[in-house]
């Protein structure tokens, strides 16, 4: 039976580890503090939202929320993103995706002051930690690199499948597999033959989106399976890309969904918004 690899209870470690941390920087005069900001309705997002606040409670960070409704015009988001750019007391700031359709995504990137981008995703931070200088740490494919240190599971050396080419996932996690001198292949909807890729993987990341996708045939022997999907079935239940029944008796370590990637990635958001806090020094 394959070990799971257990994200809740770690990002409860880093949360707590995160908490003792802010203490310090406001004992040194510092309260870190992260804004988030919502635009529309989607429920999902809401929920993130929701859980970012109780994180930022539970690491002793200020959490500051924003709101603003389906019909804000982009010219107010960047206008409160400005704001936020320019108060000192703010060291992160993150704006929930999607977007509603009149906004551009990638402006309201752009716009956010690359040292509060806790999230990772402006092009500056992208570029740095592609060169392996990073000032943050994308949070979901950081979270999944700390899931297999804390396991002992190094991926030097191994062979690494990597499904899916996003900029928020699969590219970054290829990235930061690659520093820590795997031999990575990156795998997405056109690759002829996916299971035939997926079976030469020690460890295999699936974050496609695609419930059923990762099946029994595609996993080999002993493999380390890291399922970041987040799918909804049609009765509600959250699950990720691996038929996880199927393949746990074939792994070494298998990440369950939900438990898994998920609290992983909010814990280094939290250690991200610390980060800046202490002037963007990892
Ligand atoms: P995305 O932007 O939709 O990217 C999905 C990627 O999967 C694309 O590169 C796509 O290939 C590839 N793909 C789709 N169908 C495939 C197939 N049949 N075979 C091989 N590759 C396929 O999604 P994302 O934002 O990266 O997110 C991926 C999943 O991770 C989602 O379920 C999301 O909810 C979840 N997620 C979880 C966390 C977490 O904290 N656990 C964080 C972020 C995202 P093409 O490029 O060719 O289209």
């Amino acid at each position: 039976m394959a070990t799971r690899l257990d994200g809740k209870a770690l990002s409860e470690k880093l949360k707590k580890r995160c908490a003792l941390e802010s203490a310090a920087l406001r004992e040194a005069g510092t309260e870190p503090c992260l804004a988030v900001v919502l635009v529309g309705s989607d429920p999902a997002s809401a929920v993130y939202v929701k859980n970012k606040k109780k994180d930022c409670e539970e690491s002793g960070i200020r959490g500051e929320s924003y709101e603003m409704p389906d019909t804000a015009e982009p010219k107010e988001l960047f206008a409160l993103i400005d704001k936020l750019n320019g108060r000192g007391d703010v060291h992160g700031i993150l704006v929930q995706f999607p977007l509603p359709a009149q906004f551009d995504a990638r402006a309201v990137l752009m716009a956010i002051d690359p040292k509060k981008d806790v999230d990772c995703f402006h092009p500056e931070n992208v570029g740095l930690m592609t060169q392996g200088a990073p000032r943050f740490l994308p949070c979901t494919p950081a979270g999944v690199m700390a899931l297999l240190d804390e396991y002992g599971i190094d991926p030097l050396g191994k062979e690494c499948v990597v499904v899916g080419r996003s900029d928020i996932v699969g590219k970054p996690m290829a990235m930061l597999l690659l520093r820590r001198h795997a031999t990575v292949t990156v795998a997405h909807s056109r690759t002829p033959d996916l299971a035939r890729v997926c079976r030469r993987a020690d460890i295999l990341v699936s974050a496609a989106g695609k419930l059923g996708l990762i099946t029994r045939d595609m996993v080999k022997q002993g493999a380390v399976v890291v399922d970041v999907a987040m799918n909804r079935t049609a009765d509600g239940k959250l699950k990720g890309d691996a038929l996880f029944d199927d393949i746990e008796p074939l792994c070494s370590y298998i990440t369950p969904v939900p438990g898994g990637v998920g609290p992983m990635t909010r814990a280094i958001l939290m250690q991200n918004t610390l980060t800046a806090a202490h002037g963007g020094k990892l």
